[in-house]
């Protein structure tokens, strides 16, 4: 799939106005963005890193693949670099696609990617993590998908809420996916309805498939 238009134009106007000093080229099937990632506040910029972004041809849908080049944070899954291919961890993509409206790259970068690298010098400053951290691999992703359901950290009632918020139509006799054996139209209805609206089935199902198949 080659590069839309769009989302070239898209990410070239959300370099520009955020960090300039990238640059930006262009391949078959994704967008790179190479050069200093600059940290700044009121004052004015106080860190900068050297990275390489890939963003997929099919971004939101994909994540990019975020590297630092410097070589200034160390390679490990600690620091939030994922050992098998380097790359920075940035959490799990469904929460950012849940949580961030529109997905437009520009909120990536004033956002998830921003703040990956203030919470590397934070760290680096003071030896913890400013917004805390989630556990990698499957453990990781049952707990965002526990965050963005509202529930606690309990597989089957992540995956039964999962599998009813993957239909078209959610009808109020079905069992309610809190595990208290009650019809849904006697239980969680009202916030089913909700996260319905946030949770859209295709985004269900890929949860879904994630979680079955990590
Ligand atoms: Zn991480
Ligand atoms: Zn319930």
């Amino acid at each position: 799939m080659t590069v839309p238009v769009k989302l070239l134009t898209q990410v070239t106007q959300a370099a520009k106005t955020h960090q300039p000093e990238l640059s930006v080229s262009c391949s078959e099937n994704a967008i790179k963005l190479t050069g200093p990632f600059v940290l700044s506040d009121l004052r004015g910029p106080f860190d900068c890193y050297q990275v390489e972004l890939q963003i997929p041809s099919n971004f939101p849908w994909h994540e990019p693949t975020v590297f630092e080049t410097g070589g200034r944070i160390p390679k490990n899954i600690d620091r939030h670099v994922i050992p098998s291919n380097g790359s920075c961890c940035l959490g799990v993509w469904e929460e950012w696609l849940v949580n961030v409206p529109g997905h437009s790259f520009d909120k990536l970068m004033t956002g998830w990617l921003y703040d990956f690298f203030f919470s590397q010098s934070w760290f680096e400053a003071k030896g913890e993590w400013p917004f805390g951290q989630r556990s990698h691999g499957k453990a990781g992703i049952v707990e965002s998908y526990a965050d963005l359901l509202g529930v606690t950290l309990d597989a089957k009632v992540i995956a039964d809420h999962l599998k009813l918020l993957a239909r078209e139509t959610i009808k109020g006799h079905s069992l309610c996916p809190c595990g208290s054996g009650k019809r849904l139209r006697k239980c969680h209805r009202d916030s089913i309805q909700l996260l319905s609206n946030r949770i859209r089935p295709t985004m269900a199902k890929r949860m879904l498939n994630r979680i079955a198949s990590n």
